[in-house]
């Protein structure tokens, strides 16, 4: 079937009627349907499916073994994200499984397509999640710990999900059956409007974090509390957001937000008693940057009486994807030029240990991460094809 196909069936799940766009976030009711969606799509082309123990799905064409090639992405989303970050490379992926067969092509190698649990971090915080357990670059006891805003800890979700939380963590064995590992991703920027192509090949990466900055005040009544005697988080918090815009443009190719921020209690008859500003910060500077915004945070802080505590949520470095494996997918997909990306990705996660590639597919908005992210059917049609191409050249 098409990849165009494949998503349109997708198309009415996880509609999200108040943001626009769709809220699929790991182990809810949504995202729990394009599971379910995809291990019945699995076993339509008679691919095996297992789960692993980080809620990270993989479904088989051949026995699983070392050596495989592997391909896939996620079925997460952000809060009222697009239709195509995440189940595109999914729906790519079985759409290439169905035209590698077409062509009379079946790998002499196991190839396996994988769904990443909790990509975008849009319920636990931590993006990449999946891959990050997997690879051990997460200690599962911290995974286990971390909240959603419901105050359900990832080890309860993923309970609720089926899993076993005592098996969170690296695997060694799974990771190492991966001998080349293929994302293909809708592109998150404008470089492939500009190149007039279709399809191009990941470069790099770069170096991204995610900080929460947690003010704490004195909580109190809006109508009963003088001006004069208050200490509210609100302040340094407001103050922060907007250093964080000075202080990304002093450091030359840094990319910084605050996306989202939290009031405790969040009333709107009430000073808050805490506020958490999470920051996301991207570019070769981003920590140093960091320790500038958590010092015009601290004295913000201090000036209204207020406490903060600082805490790295994630991190990873720039990451230079696999050059010999960079060159023989853009050769295998037609000579497609090359890309560096400000997203993350479970691919780029995964690059720290297995030669990692990405194939990115255009998006005419340049949006992503919001509803108005898109790519035409041709595109996307054109993306599978690509990504069958490669997959025959690597499972040779
Ligand atoms: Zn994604």
């Amino acid at each position: 079937m098409t990849a165009s196909g494949l998503l349109g069936e997708l198309a009415d799940v996880g509609r999200d009627r108040t943001r626009g766009g769709y809220s699929r976030h790991v182990f809810d009711p949504a995202e729990q349907e394009l599971r379910d969606w995809f291990v019945e799509q699995a076993g339509r082309r008679g691919l095996d499916v297992e789960r692993d123990g980080n809620g990270n799905l993989w479904a088989w064409w051949g026995e699983p073994g070392p050596g495989a090639v592997v391909t896939g992405s996620h079925l997460d989303s952000v809060p009222g994200g697009g239709a195509f970050d995440g189940p595109l490379g999914v729906v790519s992926a079985l759409s290439a499984v169905d035209l590698m067969r077409a062509r009379g092509t079946s790998p002499s190698v196991p190839l396996a397509v994988t769904v990443f649990a909790e990509e975008e971090g849009g319920r636990f915080g931590i993006p990449c999640l999946g891959s990050r357990l997997l690879t051990g670059s997460l200690d599962p006891a911290t995974a286990a710990g971390l909240r959603d805003a419901d105050g359900v800890t990832f080890a309860e979700a993923a309970q609720a999900g089926g899993l076993d939380p005592s098996r969170l963590g690296a695997d060694p064995d799974r990771l190492g059956r991966i001998g080349r590992f293929v994302e293909l991703h809708v592109e998150q920027g404008r470089g492939l409007i500009d190149l007039g192509s279709a399809v191009a090949v990941g470069s790099t990466v770069v170096a991204h974090g995610r900080w929460r900055l947690t003010f704490t005040g004195q909580g109190n009544h809006a109508g009963a509390t003088p001006m004069d005697d208050r200490r509210d988080p609100m302040l340094p918090a407001a103050e922060t957001v907007t250093s964080v815009r000075r202080i990304a443009r002093a450091h030359a190719g840094t990319r910084a937000t605050v996306g989202r921020l939290t009031p405790t209690p969040g009333g709107t008859n009430v000073i808050a008693s805490a506020v958490d500003v999470w920051l996301d910060v991207r570019g070769p500077a981003a920590r140093s940057m960091v320790a500038d915004v958590e010092a015009a945070a601290r004295a913000a802080a201090e000036e209204e009486g207020c406490g903060l505590a600082v805490r790295e949520e994630s991190w990873t470095g720039e990451v230079v994807f696999d050059s010999a494996l960079r060159d023989e997918v853009s050769a295998l997909a037609g000579g497609v030029p090359a890309l560096p990306t400000g997203a993350g990705h479970d691919a780029a996660v995964l690059a720290a240990h297995v030669p990692a590639a990405m194939l990115y597919v255009r998006n005419p908005t340049g949006v992503s991460h919001a509803p108005e992210e898109f790519a035409e059917d041709s595109d996307v049609d054109a993306g599978a094809e690509a990504l069958a191409t490669v997959l025959e050249g690597l499972c040779r």
